[in-house]
């Protein structure tokens, strides 16, 4: 077993007692206060289930596919990572046990175990561990976090949790284990109890792991005597049993974490010394600030079709727009107000849609397939007319156009040849590439993905909106990166009839073949654009996206002047 090379720590953070309740946070939060303290760290992301990636996952299930720069598509976690890095991360960042057991399994067929049997142990963990140390590696990290998806006792995540046992064993000093339990306060009891996390760190324990921290989630604190009570239990000092009760904004967290000096307490335990004479949080603690500061509504709604799950209203499948517009809202200084609309609604009663005139703005994500989308090119509609500002994510994009191409082109039948292949009009329509794929039943990782650059037409809202951040370059001209996830482009043959129309396409891929920005000019509209791209996968809280700025200030001076 090779050892790590240069003296990397890595942290393991693994759940008890139930799913959701902030492991993914707790990893991005604990990525935060040791950046701060100057570390360069790197937060992997492990999801144990057989998909290679999660590319192909339903979001109402899974909620919302993440795209990586590189183009990769992974757990909604790695986006609350990058928001709360403030930097990309990278492939080796991400790992699912479809992709552990695919190079396992690539190895075999090319005889690269020589004959001998493979299995689970030691082959696939032998894979993750090289993974988990290949991750430090390729971001040249001080420390790498990693955070082990489901929940201890499970079948699905003991080979990783097995991994990392013998990563540790072998470098005792470097390796740690971070328990996030969950304590719940029954109604009719009205205590909290500490059972069910005593009962995951016994079975951690029949794994070989003894935890060294435990974070105590919980609707309330955690009071001294049950902090004691764990200690004695579960084998944690004291101080290492951290109180994380429920908070308002996910982004108070690393403060949070702060007062409890938990980076000072990972330090420790990581025998490693801070960096920083400074207090590297302060950034971090302003945009909290300007946050919990913010008393201006703005009411965006959201139009989308991935909301209902049995008896409940998700808005995971959408994570990043919501997260999108509310820094962005923050950085204008503004409460955001957001209402998910299910776009469905506006089918079964089509007058319904004039709901809309009391919101500030509306937007319409990104999407795919048939369901909800005569709703949504209802909400287009009706933002246009009605001078509502608009901003469309992809799907948002191509559903304005093909409004636009209907009902001002007159193209009446106009649409995507994803929902109707046989229109008329096919303003929308399947890229050349991805036709082969389709047609060859490819569909994992084959859509347009990651980043592409897009050149900006100069004078438009696009290029305006753009002109301050250090997202534009200006080589010659001006461009911007942006992230893809798309099989469906404008078609070119309608362009011309488009902009004669009207429509502006203020932003297009370096060679002019891809529409990636459609918008009117301001005169017509106070803020009408969508983006063949989606911004909100690199909108962070100390970075807003200057175009869902732009959106939000638009909408906050539809609410000044009163909305409806
Ligand atoms: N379904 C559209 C396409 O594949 C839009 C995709 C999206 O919104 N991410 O092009």
């Amino acid at each position: 077993m090779a050892k790590a090379k240069k003296k990397h720590k890595y942290i393991f953070v693994i759940g008890g007692v139930m799913s959701g309740v902030g492991k993914g946070i707790t990893t991005a939060s604990i990525g935060a206060i040791l950046q701060a303290k100057g570390f360069r760290v790197n937060l992997v992301k492990v999801d144990p289930y057989l998909n290679v990636d999660a590319g192909t996952m339903n979001p109402t299930e899974h909620g919302e596919v993440f795209v990586l720069k590189s183009g990769l598509e992974t757990d909604q976690d790695m986006g609350n990572y990058e928001r709360f890095l403030n930097r990309d991360l990278s492939p080796e960042d991400y790992m699912t046990s479809g992709l552990v057991y695919r190079t396992v399994l690539d190895k075999e067929r090319a005889l690269e175990y020589k004959g001998k049997f493979v299995e689970a142990i030691p082959h696939v963990t032998d894979e993750i561990r090289r993974r988990y140390m290949h991750s430090a590696q390729a971001a040249g990290s001080d420390i790498t976090v990693v955070e082990i998806g489901g929940t201890v006792g499970d079948y699905q995540n003991v080979l990783f949790i097995e991994a990392a046992r013998t990563l540790h064993l072998k470098n005792p000093d470097d390796v740690i284990f971070i328990l996030v339990s969950y304590l719940p306060v029954p109604h009719t009891i009205g205590e909290m109890k500490t059972k069910p996390t005593q009962n995951a760190v016994r079975q951690l324990n029949s794994y070989g792991v003894q935890p060294h921290i435990i974070v105590a989630r919980g609707p309330v604190s955690l009071d001294e005597k049950r902090k004691e009570k764990l200690a004695i239990w579960c084998n944690v000092e004291a101080n290492r049993v951290i109180s994380a009760p429920d908070i308002e904004s996910i982004y108070e967290v690393p403060v949070n974490f702060e007062k409890d000096d938990l980076s000072g307490i990972l330090l420790e335990t990581l025998k490693l010394k801070t960096r920083v004479k400074r207090d590297g949080l302060t950034v971090w603690k302003k945009f909290v600030e300007s946050m919990k500061s913010a008393t201006d509504e703005v009411k965006i709604a959201v139009i989308g079709k991935y909301f209902d799950t049995g008896d409940f209203v998700l808005s995971d499948a959408y994570i990043s727009v919501i997260e999108a517009l509310k820094v962005s809202a923050y950085k204008i200084g503004k409460k955001p107000k957001l209402t998910w609309v299910n776009a469905k609604d506006f089918e079964k009663d089509t007058a319904s849609v004039s709901m809309l005139s009391e919101f500030d703005g509306i937007l319409v994500p990104g999407g795919f397939g048939e369901t909800g989308i005569e709703g949504k090119l209802s909400a287009i509609r009706f933002a246009r007319e009605k001078k509502i500002p608009y901003f469309g994510l992809c799907y948002g994009m191509q559903l304005a156009v093909v409004e636009y191409a209907r009902n001002v082109v007159g193209l009446t039948d106009a649409n995507t040849t994803e929902i109707n292949k046989d229109t008329p009009h096919p303003v929308i329509d399947i890229m050349p590439e991805q036709k082969k794929h389709m047609a060859e039943g490819k569909f994992g990782a084959t859509m347009r993905l990651g980043v592409y650059s897009c050149v900006l037409k100069e004078g438009t809202l696009a290029y305006q909106s753009y002109v301050k951040s250090e997202k534009l370059k200006v080589n010659g001209r001006a461009s911007v990166e942006e992230r893809h996830r798309h099989r469906y482009e404008v078609n070119p043959e309608y362009i011309g009839q488009l902009e004669k129309a009207g429509l502006v396409f203020s932003g297009t891929s370096p060679d002019g073949v891809l529409m990636e920005i459609a918008e009117l000019p301001r005169k017509v509209h106070p803020f009408f654009l969508g983006t063949q791209f989606h911004p909100e996968l690199q909108a962070r809280p100390l970075s807003p996206h200057p175009l869902f700025t732009a959106f939000l200030k638009a909408a906050a001076d539809r609410h000044e002047k009163g909305s409806k």
